[in-house]
């Protein structure tokens, strides 16, 4: 047995399989209600009445839940509820609390799976597999290897030396007061994550889910609540993010932000903890993952049918709602001439539609304001003289909000869909002569200002190597031969740098680190009785 815990085995769904079975029981169940959905402070449901509707992206048509959204009285008694919570979450110690977050994992690896994967996959527009990997599998884990990394900091962070008559410890306190988490709508594992990372180590909050994942979210408070979360340790409060963002600057026991979501949202949300800070009785941590612009760079010399996978499964699973989903390739003309045939006519098979037909690969993406956005760098590319979109670029919003995977090829490795995130099924393609291969990885690093995850294919270590160089700020998770998706927690702790976030690496123990504020403990055995020093003693003559 190891002595630390094992990633959760992801179920395959294959027809005649008993977990497909009852998935898709769930997901008729879940489609023949409409839930209401309340916040949820200090343990209590709170029905406001003042409600918005959560839709289908896939069938937009059809409302699964009405969601009453928290107001600024709700917001204030929700950060009040986490600041009073505190004291008793701490003193029921570590172990405890681990207790309670591994039965969160157990109900979700038994009997919440297959309700948890349903909401995800009816409120997100996730595949079966998409739903598995993400909100069971990802958070499963998260929530044990938390638990596990947190026990270690009780050793790891010991002084090393206690000199005789002296006893040094290390307290593993958390932060004082409450942590604010306003959480992004593509992964419900990130969603439950940012509030329970910060709760495992004793930290209490507030917890902001995205508008277009208030079900998924609201379903994995219930299990967390089932598992024994008491009152008020995670407050789940719908709503605006700024006025909530507002409402908890003005506390001064505002202690963190967890965020995970776009660039734009979290460079603001830095300026206005900047501001606030007169007001705060700390220095809050301000944790907050964001954009990508993700790539890959093949060599000549690579394997082209697994750069062939990589770049269709990269850019379009989850249609390219993924923080790392690849979005720029640099191609080598001589690589492209003998894949480009191939990997058009299987985008060709990819099937696209509701999300509960398993054999579709792609489903929609998220709300209108998505579609339009991304629609968006579609049209434009159209309409560029250096730009041809050689598959995809037709879109359809009547029944769902539909995009076909789209590539798009330049010849301008700065065009617009080559350098910013367009959040889509959509791949720019970058097609550069066979001895530029130096220079293609200097325009990588410099074209984009994200810098979360990329890929290199390659068969000779050599250019591997010149890769890992050149590319070393250019992404915080980096592949080698393997599509820049789906780093699993324990194995590729996740996060980026320059534009990208602050690189604190969900899923590993350096991002637990950023919700403790140690305290040193010396206790002196042999208590000093006199106050002078033997330097203060007269010479002898
Ligand atoms: P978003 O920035 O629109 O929203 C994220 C959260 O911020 C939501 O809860 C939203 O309501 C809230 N928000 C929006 N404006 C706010 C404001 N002014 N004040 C306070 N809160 C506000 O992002 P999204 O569309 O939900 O998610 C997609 C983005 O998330 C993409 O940019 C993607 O790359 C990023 N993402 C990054 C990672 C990562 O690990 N780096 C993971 C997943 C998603």
């Amino acid at each position: 047995m190891p002595s630390h815990p094992i990633n959760e085995p992801i179920l395959g769904y294959a027809p005649g399989s008993e977990e497909r079975r009852a998935l898709q029981a769930e997901l008729d169940r879940q489609m023949a209600e409409v839930v209401e959905i309340p916040c949820i402070i200090n343990g209590e449901e709170v029905y406001t009445g003042t409600t918005t509707t959560q839709v289908i992206p896939h069938k937009h048509g059809h409302v699964i839940a009405n969601v009453h959204l928290a107001g600024r009285d709700e917001m204030e008694a929700a950060c009040e509820a986490a600041v009073n919570a505190q004291k008793a979450w701490i003193d029921l110690g570590l172990e405890a609390r681990c207790a309670i977050f591994e039965r969160c994992a157990d109900l979700l690896a038994g009997d919440w799976r297959m309700r948890v994967n349903a909401s995800t996959m009816l409120n997100q527009s996730k595949t079966a597999f998409q739903a598995e990997i993400d909100a069971a599998c990802e958070l499963i884990d998260f929530w044990r290897f938390n638990c596990h990394y947190a026990r270690g900091f009780h050793d790891d962070f010991q002084p090393l030396v206690s000199p005789e008559g002296v006893q040094n410890s290390t307290e593993i306190r958390p932060l004082e007061g409450f942590v604010l988490s306003i959480t992004p709508f593509n992964f419900s594992s990130i969603a439950a994550n940012l509030p329970s990372a910060p709760a495992i180590v004793g930290c209490t909050g507030v917890w902001k889910p995205s508008r277009n994942s208030y079900l998924s979210n609201y379903v994995l408070m219930q299990l967390m609540m089932e598992a024994g979360l008491p009152a008020g340790v995670i407050n789940f409060l719908p709503g605006s993010g700024a006025e909530i963002t507002e409402i908890a600057l003005a506390n001064p026991d505002f202690a963190g932000l967890h965020f995970t979501g776009s660039t734009a949202t979290f460079q603001g949300l830095w300026q206005e903890i900047g501001l606030a800070l007169p007001n705060l009785k700390s220095y809050p941590r301000i944790v907050g993952e964001t954009g990508g612009k993700d790539f890959v760079v093949a060599h000549p010399d690579c394997d082209r049918q697994g750069l062939l996978v990589a770049l269709l499964r990269g850019s379009f699973e989850y249609q390219g709602q993924k923080c790392s989903a690849a979005s720029r390739a640099y191609i080598p003309q001589s690589v492209w001439n003998a894949i480009s045939e191939d990997l058009l006519a299987e985008i060709g098979k990819i099937k696209m539609g509701d999300a509960r037909d398993f054999t579709n690969f792609m489903t929609a993406v998220i709300d209108k304001r998505s579609f339009d956005k991304i629609t968006g760098y579609i049209d434009r590319a159209a309409a560029r003289d250096t730009c041809d979109i050689v598959c995809g670029g037709g879109y359809d919003s009547s029944t769902g909000y539909f995009i076909e995977p789209t590539i798009i090829v330049t010849s301008n490795p700065n065009s617009e869909s080559m350098i910013e995130e367009i959040f889509g099924p959509v791949l720019t393609v970058y097609l550069y002569d066979d001895e530029d291969f130096d220079n293609v990885l200097k325009i990588c690093d410099e074209a984009s200002p994200y810098a979360l995850t990329g890929s290199i294919f390659s068969s000779n270590e050599e250019n591997i190597q010149k890769a890992y160089n050149a590319l070393r700020f250019t992404a915080g998770n980096f592949y080698i031969n393997d599509k820049p998706t789906g780093a699993v927690v324990a194995q590729q702790p996740f996060g980026g740098a320059r534009a990208s976030g602050t690189n604190d690496k969900a899923g590993g123990p350096l991002n637990l680190l950023r919700w403790i504020s140690p305290r040193s403990v010396k206790r002196t055995l042999d208590t000093p009785q006199d106050w002078t020093y033997s330097f203060m003693q007269p010479d002898e003559n």
